[in-house]
């Protein structure tokens, strides 16, 4: 199997008693944008000090800035159903939570979508417990597609990434008919013995076949997949070491590794205390963590989610994070009962509850720019493609008139006033620095259009 633990920890060991010099050696690589071995990726992990933490954190920052530019893209994830038959131990979810589980009906997922799409959002992440019978494929196919129809003014949702569990490839098959964007799975723990431990006796307790669900995925032809590690089950420098060999393993197997990386960190959640769990990671910890995998795998996306407080949300964003949720809610039926009730038990605890204007006020502010943008896969932009894009610092000209374009429609469709100026103001300053003429003169065509009534342009 491509996770070998013998081979991780004796990296990781080697990795220790770096010099300063040779961690400046591995950033001047990292720099170039060229992705870092194993064994540099060790060192970087292995030298927690403050000297080295500064640089880390500098060159990490520059390489965001020149691939990502100022650029964020906003999502929300929507829960449609809450049985499991699994026992995490870490998940509100998991089987042994007693309270009465659900999947919403057709007209309940409108209904969850049209609050969606009334904050603006246009790019969700469908979550659902495990459950074969009472939540099955054919279920979440049909969400997909219900998610897809339903429209509200002139909301629409563009892009459906999909977190389910693990499954087969025909299942796999199902969802690239629905014209999924992401495939998203967080291996939780790459660490064996955890994985285990924390899932057991249960569906997902195979480590093995939890571990080979992206190669199901891509022969399947979802070519866009999206890792993570739940931060806190097991020693972060092993998980770290993890995400690089299976990112390598999936660019050996398939040519592309992963399209996206989240980085969630373990939160409290019902039936569990995290008083249970020593690989908790500190702040500190977790901001080193965007910045060397921003290093390591630069054209990787890097996913936040609203586990994190604002304050930890607006610092990663510098070093590496290039996607992040906005006015979350993690129990199904939940964007319904935040807007009747208030609040309720979830999946687990969120950190940050501003709503999506007022987290897209305080990025522009914050000098960025929060991006609606679903254009890629639509366009066939996707995979070894998107990579090639990305590679070649094209990137840009696709992405920052589509995300000024997504920007000034959320503006005029669910922005007040100061959002509309905040908005005017970025982009007067932005379409200036689009690098191709041609891709410039259509976006200024095109933000004129939107202004005129018209909807999803793009380039
Ligand atoms: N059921 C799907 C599966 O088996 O992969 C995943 C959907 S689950 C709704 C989404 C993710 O929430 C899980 O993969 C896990 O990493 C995360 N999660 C579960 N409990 C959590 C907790 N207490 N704190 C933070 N994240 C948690």
């Amino acid at each position: 199997m491509f996770i070998n633990h013998d081979y991780i920890e004796d990296i990781l060991e080697q990795g220790k008693e770096t010099s300063m010099d040779e961690i400046h050696e591995i950033l001047k690589k990292a720099r170039s944008k060229q992705g870092l071995t194993h064994l540099e990726v060790a060192k970087l992990i292995q030298t927690d000090t403050e000297e080295a933490n500064e640089a880390i954190f500098k060159i990490a920052g520059e390489i965001k800035q020149e691939i990502y530019g100022n650029r964020v893209v906003i999502f929300a994830p929507l829960y449609v159903s809450n049985y499991c038959v699994n026992s995490c131990t870490y998940c509100g979810y998991g089987r042994d939570n007693d309270f009465k589980r659900r999947k919403l009906t057709d007209a309940e997922i409108q209904e969850e979508v049209k609050l969606l799409e009334s904050m603006g959002h246009k790019r969700i992440a469908l979550e659902v417990g495990e459950d074969p019978v009472n939540c099955d494929i054919d279920y979440v196919c049909h969400a997909i597609d219900t998610i897809y129809a339903t429209e509200n003014k002139n909301g629409n949702i563009r892009r459906i990434n999909v977190n389910i569990a693990a499954t087969t490839v025909e299942e796999y098959k199902m969802l690239k008919e629905r014209e999924i964007g992401t495939y998203i799975l967080f291996q939780e723990t790459y660490h064996k013995p955890t994985y285990e431990q924390v899932h057991p006796k249960c569906l997902k307790g195979d480590y093995d076949y939890h571990l080979t669900a992206f190669d199901r995925a891509m022969q399947a032809d979802i070519d866009d997949v999206g890792g993570g590690v739940l931060f806190g089950l097991a020693d972060y420098k092993f998980e770290l070491m993890g995400l690089m060999l299976h990112n390598d393993h999936l660019e050996e197997a398939f040519g592309v590794g992963f399209h996206t990386i989240s980085v969630p960190r373990l939160q409290k959640a019902e039936g569990m205390n995290l008083s249970d769990y020593p690989n908790l990671v500190t702040d500190d910890e977790f901001k080193r963590i965007v910045a060397i995998i921003r290093l390591a795998v630069p054209f990787t996306g890097i996913i936040l989610s609203t586990r994190e407080s604002a304050g930890m949300r607006k610092e990663v964003l510098n070093y590496g994070v290039s996607q992040v949720s906005a006015g979350s809610c993690t129990g199904v039926g939940g964007y319904k009962e935040e807007a009747e009730f208030g609040k309720k038990v979830d999946q687990f605890e969120v950190a940050d509850h501003r709503t999506p204007l007022e987290i897209i006020k305080e990025l522009l502010r914050d000098g960025f720019i929060p991006s609606y943008c679903t254009a890629c896969y639509r366009s066939g932009r996707t995979g070894d493609r998107f990579m090639r894009l990305a590679k070649s610092g094209q990137i840009h000209n696709v992405c920052q008139p589509n995300a000024l374009m997504t920007l000034q429609e959320f503006a005029l469709d669910y922005g007040d006033t100061e959002l509309k100026e905040l908005v005017e103001n970025v982009i007067n300053k932005e379409v200036v620095n689009i690098g191709k003429a041609n891709i410039k003169e259509l976006t200024q065509v095109n933000l004129e259009k939107i202004k005129n009534g018209e909807r999803d342009l793009y380039v």
